[in-house]
């Protein structure tokens, strides 16, 4: 067995337990390794039971004198009560709703126990405490520490909360395969690198970052990973960036006059951003050198149309290019965008999405219209991500070529698209620039990280004569007065969305049985359910006088474009959806943005949501409706009504979630550990540096195999995200 051993293998992880792994992305050895605790309860105190008080955690260790269940009169609650002894005294622990303990533990049986110590009507109990049983020999002969403890009596690793793993299901694998490997795990980082930075070995970092024999030791070996988390970044982009300055792209002039003809004939005036934005774009496609450029602004700040700019300056130059969009309802709206802008212009403007394909306006095959992209038709040819899917071709589709491809463009992703451009050039030494968007706010360091040496263009300020958001927390006694809020909105004329809850795997799956497949299925169809409870509600009780309409992801593709066109030319009022709308949606009349259940949702999200609104001049709301006032949640939605700023908003949502949080981790964007080191820009400029020297030494790594493997799988990891 090693590192890369598949999951299943390991004899403890049943087919059950490996597909819900999988779920996480965990497939290897290694994966799971490498799976790392966000904190740890310190267990490590083991005393005397006659010296354990109040408070703790104490970890006591002792026999089992008995144990039984009890019922309470009133709740119906199961308690497990056990009494221990050591030589110093006795002391009870106490459980709840775990019936199944009495089958753990004998009479007799050496045992440990860790947790807090409460006091109630004089006598003194351990309450929950976690357990493990000790085998008799292990308990006469070794003192504490070095009895082996796994889940007490040391610092005990606690993983992010995953549905259906528990933390100690996963110490009760991992801790074996660490044993077993201890000696076999090869580290990818260089010994020399590794003293000049103070980092410790990796099969040592490995065991301290989920068996720590301290915080400190899990504090150094926490250091190391991060560290190489950032250097594999900063190889990898370093490697591609190398690699790219070998290539030539063909020079796009810029065509002033059919620019500013197009800017003088918009219906509003460019902010000052957008302009600078679009001349850098035109400036860089101007030269042989491969653009390399993100644009990066708040939701709703106007990306779209400096884009067209580009777009059109490449087909005034008899240049093709790509729009790509993250889904099939943004791309057919982009598509829509594109030919209403450039009406006038005669250009063909193409659609391509995994199910249908048009070509200004009319509806073509897929065959006919990559025929007119291959022979150069097509000007500009918008789509989603299967533009280029390897799947595509096995199911017999062609591959798509183009005439002379000449710019990629590629809205609202996280990745920068490195590989999207890679997979769409196949024109000998030249390669299409690359112009990336994103309303992600990415801290300079971290995006020069990620992305490498790329060229960054800001939109700062919103087009003129917005007007703030007005952002509401609405609790449960509120809801008709906002419910008439909306009728007077759309009485002016204006719309309104209305977001259902998110549902979360968790809330069904203690009924769904143990398939993990059934697990999603249900989770899609809870929120197809609770779109069309809603909408029901909504259209029948609540507002019978108004045009409402649904969305969600089971529709037709058909279906969606209609309610979505429907929307857009103001024939729904009324639009109750889950969050397929979440991104890039773009209705300027809609001012009243509804989320039920805004708890459920993170603030990159709602942020997202709220977005769809405030788009024209209209004075915009924003009601975040929640029934849940825990601390995190009301910070979160204060945040959200204090705060109309991406920028600042990610940064509230650090601070409030910690860097710990998988969630967050997601949302933004940004890898796991990386997204720790965010603010330990020193960190980042150190990997940066150890990354060139290492790349100026040994291009290749010839000299470092275990660190080229190690980089080979990274990149595979990255591309596929
Ligand atoms: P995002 O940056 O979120 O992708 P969009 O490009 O969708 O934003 O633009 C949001 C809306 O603002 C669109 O309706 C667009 O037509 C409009 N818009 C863009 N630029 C301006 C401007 N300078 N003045 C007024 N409206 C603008
Ligand atoms: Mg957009």
């Amino acid at each position: 067995m090693d590192l890369d051993t598949p999951i299943g293998q390991i004899p403890r992880v049943t087919p059950q337990y490996q597909k819900r792994l999988e779920r996480m992305g965990i497939e290897t050895v290694r994966d799971i390794l490498f799976h790392f605790p966000h904190r740890y309860d310190d267990f490590s105190r083991i005393v005397p039971i006659s010296q354990a008080d109040v408070g703790g955690p104490f970890c006591l260790e002792g026999r089992i004198l008995e144990i039984k269940n009890l019922r309470t009169p009133r709740k119906k609650m199961v308690i497990t009560q056990a009494l221990m002894a050591d030589n110093s005294g006795k002391i009870r622990a106490v459980w709840f709703n775990q019936p199944y303990l009495i089958k753990t533990f004998k009479k007799g049986d050496y045992v440990c126990l860790a947790g807090k110590i409460t006091k109630k009507g004089g006598s003194k109990y351990l309450s929950n405490p976690a357990y493990e049983r000790i085998p008799p020999f292990v308990f006469q002969n070794m003192a504490g520490p070095k009895k082996g403890l796994t889940h007490t009596g040391r610092l005990v690793p606690v993983y992010p909360e995953t549905e259906g793993l528990s933390s100690k299901w996963l110490r009760f694998i991992i801790k074996p395969l660490l044993q077993k490997l201890r000696n076999k795990i090869a580290d990818p980082l260089p010994d020399k690198l590794r003293e000049e930075n103070g980092l410790i070995p990796l099969a040592k970092a490995l065991w301290q970052i989920h068996f720590p024999d301290s915080l400190k030791a899990a504090g150094e070996a926490r250091k190391r990973f991060s560290f190489e988390e950032l250097f594999l970044i900063s190889l990898f982009v370093l490697r591609e960036r190398m690699r790219l300055m070998k290539e030539k792209a063909r020079a796009v002039p810029i065509n002033i006059r059919a620019v500013k003809n197009f800017i003088g004939r918009l219906p509003f005036k460019l902010t000052d951003d957008q302009k600078k934005a679009a001349w850098q774009i035109l400036k860089d496609m101007e030269r042989e050198r491969p653009m390399n450029r993100l644009l990066e602004g708040d939701v709703g700040s106007g990306k779209t149309i400096v884009t067209m700019i580009a777009c059109l300056n490449a087909a005034r130059a008899g240049r093709q290019a790509v729009f790509m969009a993250p889904t099939e309802i943004l791309a057919k709206q982009h598509f829509q965008t594109f030919s209403q802008f450039l009406k006038g212009y005669r250009l063909g403007i193409g659609l391509m999405t995994g199910r249908e394909s048009r070509f200004k306006n009319r509806k073509v095959s897929r065959r006919e219209l990559l025929e007119k992209v291959r022979k150069g038709r097509v000007d500009i040819l918008i789509g989603t991500q299967a533009l280029i899917q390897n799947k595509e071709r096995k199911r017999g589709r062609t591959a798509i070529s183009f005439k002379n491809l000449s710019l990629v463009v590629i809205d609202e992703q996280h990745r920068f698209g490195v590989e999207q451009r890679a997979t769409l050039s196949q024109q000998g030494d030249l390669i299409p620039h690359l112009l990336s968007m994103t309303a992600t706010p990415i801290p300079r360091t971290l995006a020069l990280t990620i992305y490498g040496d790329l060229d960054i263009s800001l939109i700062r300020e919103m087009p003129k004569g917005r007007k703030k958001i007005i952002t509401r927390i609405v609790p449960p006694r509120k809801r008709n007065e906002a419910y008439d809020f909306i009728r007077k909105e759309i009485r002016k004329g204006r719309q309104a969305f209305v977001i259902c809850p998110r549902i979360e795997p968790s809330a069904i799956s203690a009924s769904a049985g143990e398939e993990a497949e059934e697990d999603f299925k249900q989770l899609r169809w809870a929120e197809v359910k609770a779109v069309k409870e809603e909408y029901d509600k909504l259209s029948k009780d609540i507002f019978p006088d108004l045009r409402v309409g649904q969305l969600h992801g089971k529709m037709k593709s058909g279906e969606k474009e209609e309610i979505m066109k429907g929307f857009a030319k103001g024939e729904i009022d009324l639009l109750v959806s889950t969050s397929v709308v979440e991104v890039g949606i773009d209705v300027p009349n809609a001012t009243v943005m509804m989320i039920e259940g805004a708890e459920k949702f993170g603030l990159a999200q709602l942020h997202q949501f709220r977005g769809r609104v405030g788009r024209a001049k209209f004075q915009s709301y924003c009601f975040l409706f929640t029934e849940i006032y825990s601390r995190t949640v009301v910070a979160r939605l204060r945040a959200m009504v204090s705060s109309q700023n991406g920028f600042e908003l990610a940064e509230k949502d650090l601070q409030i979630r910690g860097p710990g949080d998988f969630e967050g981790r997601r949302q933004w964007g940004v890898p796991d550990l990386a997204m720790a080191s965010l603010k330990d820009i020193s960190l980042v400029e150190k990997t940066r540096e150890a990354a060139k020297k290492i790349l100026e030494e040994d291009r290749e790594l010839k000299k470092h195999p275990q660190l080229r493997e190690r980089l080979k799988a990274f990149g595979q990891r990255i591309h596929l995200e």
